[in-house]
């Protein structure tokens, strides 16, 4: 049984903090579309989709064809920074999709391939340009696993081995109405958390040092796809360039078109000082870059370099992905396809006491999966059940269905699939989402 080798070779080979794997035990051999197809020749309805970076899915022709084409070309693969026609191809297709936002006067840094990478570099650059030290970050968030990216991220569990190196970093409440940080939800809930970062920026007792940014994710993703209401994301944007203080929207999980618009502060009609970008901006292969306002362009050269900035698969395929996304306006499909999600779900599991919550944005969806028996919060919300949550993703995973874990206590059910997915597989996903979150819901008993 070749895939059993497989995963008893990674068992015993790799890592301890080797983290897929775990929960979907998957030796894989074939990609097409939102499919995926394992040693043992089951198919999978993908809605993992490499933690949200395929937009088009696995192998599109048009991502296929353009990195055979650059390996047909002769062009060297290693380039570091220096420029190549692929690289300016790109970098046009990118500049081109940014609205009106940035002032039309960007500049882009390209970055270690990782959106940890792209995060550090978001976070230095401002720290350079306002000659200040603390940044703002939200609960809940995640933007990366190097240690400046981790130290503004929610997970205190993963921070805690950094020690020190977090102490520059003040968390704010991110707004939730199911999980309202004070206990009101709602459009007021969103409204105390405004006036709660107004009053702190403004108080000369704070304890906070003077602030070089606010860093935040428009839908938190691997913090359970939450979306932050527009109005918030627009007091955000208003206070801080009331203050002077640098926008930093982390649009690695977001970007081209995940939540119906191709980048997400879109929807608030806002614009960022710094743009991260990754996981779909390079098609599927590893590219991470910032996207920034010129006039915070004052670092040195050589400020943040690396080796591997210049990978010339990943930018044609990137530009590919671009290309496509935006002639077949998959950003309106994402938002159509991903309405369509959310009512489903709704619908499928409204007689589920385990199913909490059902929320998202486009085709960035979660499922909150809760304990029934539980004691209701302040606000009604049952306590987050992330060993039901996992019994839910193995209940998919019969039917053919990867989904992602998140949230607190991972028992959110993320769904991010592929852009190109079409009504009727959210159909299925619905079906058997739904099927597993009842399968689920019997076994409590048995626990
Ligand atoms: N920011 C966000 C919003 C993310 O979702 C992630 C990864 N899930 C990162 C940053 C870090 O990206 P990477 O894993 O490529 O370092």
């Amino acid at each position: 049984m070749i895939a059993g080798r497989l995963l008893e070779n990674q068992a015993r080979r790799e890592s301890n903090a080797r983290t897929y794997p775990r929960s979907l035990p998957l030796a894989l051999v074939r990609g097409e579309g939102v499919h995926l197809v394992d040693a043992e020749g089951r198919t999978y309805l993908d809605c993992l989709a490499g933690a949200g970076t395929l937009a088009l899915g696995h192998n599109h022709p048009a991502v296929v064809a353009a990195i055979r084409a650059v390996l047909d070309s002769g062009l060297p693969l290693h380039t570091l920074d220096f420029a190549t026609p692929v690289k300016d191809r790109f970098v046009q297709e990118l500049l081109g999709l940014v609205p009106g936002g940035l002032d039309g006067d960007i500049r882009v840094h390209f970055c270690s391939p990782a959106g940890t990478d792209a995060v550090e570099a978001a976070l230095k650059l401002v720290r350079i340009a306002t000659g200040r030290r603390t940044i703002l970050a939200f609960s809940g968030g995640y933007h990366g696993m190097t240690a400046g990216a981790l130290a503004v991220s929610g997970p205190v569990a993963v921070r805690a081995p950094l020690g020190g190196t977090t102490s520059e970093v003040h968390f704010l409440p991110f707004p939730s109405s199911y999980r309202c940080p004070f206990g009101v939800g709602g459009a007021e809930g969103s409204r105390i958390a405004v006036r709660y970062v107004e009053r702190l920026l403004d108080d000369p007792n704070s304890g906070i040092p003077p602030v070089a940014g606010m860093i935040l994710e428009c839908v938190q993703g691997e913090g359970g796809s939450n979306p932050a209401p527009d109005d918030w994301l627009r007091a955000m944007r208003r206070l801080t360039a009331e203050r002077g203080i640098p926008l930093i929207v982390d649009e690695v999980q977001t970007g081209v078109g995940r939540t119906g618009r191709l980048f997400a502060f879109e929807h608030a009609g806002i614009e960022p000082d710094v743009v991260v970008l990754s996981k779909a901006i390079g098609g599927g292969l590893p590219l991470a870059l910032i996207l920034y306002r010129a006039e915070l362009d004052v670092w040195e050269p050589g400020a943040h370099t690396g080796t591997f900035r210049g990978n010339q698969l990943a930018m044609a395929a990137g530009a590919a992905t671009l290309r496509e996304v935006v002639d077949a306006r998959l950003d309106l499909h994402a938002a159509a396809a991903g309405r369509h999600l959310l009512e489903g779900l709704r619908a499928a599991t409204a007689g589920s006491a385990c199913a909490g919550d059902v929320r998202g944005r486009g085709l960035m969806v979660g499922v909150e999966i809760v304990d029934p028996a539980g004691e209701p919060d302040a606000t009604g919300a049952l306590p987050a059940d992330g060993r039901l949550a996992r019994v839910v993703q193995l209940e998919c995973l019969e039917r053919g269905l990867l989904v992602e874990r998140g949230g607190r206590h991972g028992a959110v059910i993320r769904l991010l699939p592929p852009l190109i997915v079409t009504a009727e597989q959210v159909g299925t996903v619905v079906e058997r989402l739904a099927a597993a979150v009842h399968a689920a819901e019997r076994t409590r008993g048995a626990r």
